[in-house]
């Protein structure tokens, strides 16, 4: 099964990417421990990358599609793995769809975890740390037995500028902004499937698990 799991911040990408690869034993290939696993075994794209991290600067597609290529042409891809966070553009698409082919891969299913935008704007929100003990809630998925104190010390509860309502439009609107057209590639490539991501925990996983059951 070689899926790509896509979904906004907030969307609970990251609990169903950890459920799926656990379900199907499969690799899951996130950017970021990527990234950090070619920085750390110093691989040539590895060192590429690193050179323009710290030089502050945004590593390009080719970099990036290099490290994904070293990744997915491991022993423990070959059966399937899951995507996560990469491809974000439709270049990056183009040049996934590309690797893939030299691999002889190909993508049995695109997955994306949908939220309506004023649920995402409450989750990502939602957080609140006491300002004596540092301790955090969420006002929606664990929230204090009293509003505005903390159940450990009483100290008074503040949200993050990070946790900003501004912050998290910013968030979505960079997201919408890059990732919309590659809802339109992957459904022409008939590989798209979009999830209820307003339910359940459980019943977002099962009804990805349904969907992926059937693709591959
Ligand atoms: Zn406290």
């Amino acid at each position: 099964m070689k899926a790509l799991l896509m979904g906004p911040p907030g969307a609970g990408k990251g609990t169903q990417a950890e459920m799926l690869v656990s379900h199907f034993a499969i690799p899951h290939i996130s950017t970021g421990d990527m990234f950090r696993a070619a920085i750390k075994n110093g691989t040539e794209m590895g060192l590429q990358a690193k050179a323009y991290m710290d030089a502050g600067q945004l590593v390009p597609d080719e970099v990036t599609i290099g490290i994904v290529r070293d990744r997915l042409s491991q022993e423990d891809c070959q059966k399937g793995f899951l995507l996560d966070g990469f491809p974000r553009t439709t270049p990056q698409a183009d040049a996934l769809e590309k690797t893939l082919q030299e691999l002889n891969m190909q993508l049995d299913a695109v997955v994306d975890i949908q939220v309506s935008r004023d649920k995402l704007v409450d989750r990502l929100t939602g957080r609140r740390i006491c300002r004596n003990c540092g301790a955090t809630y969420h006002v929606i998925f664990n929230p204090p037995s009293q509003e505005g104190a903390c159940n450990k010390c009483g100290g008074e509860l503040y949200q993050r500028s990070d946790d900003s309502k501004e912050t998290a439009e910013n968030r979505l609107d960079v997201y919408n902004k890059q990732t919309a057209p590659l809802i339109e590639y992957y459904e022409a490539k008939g590989l798209f499937h979009k999830i209820n991501g307003e339910q359940e925990m459980q019943e977002v996983f099962q009804d990805i698990v349904k969907v992926l059951g059937r693709e591959s």
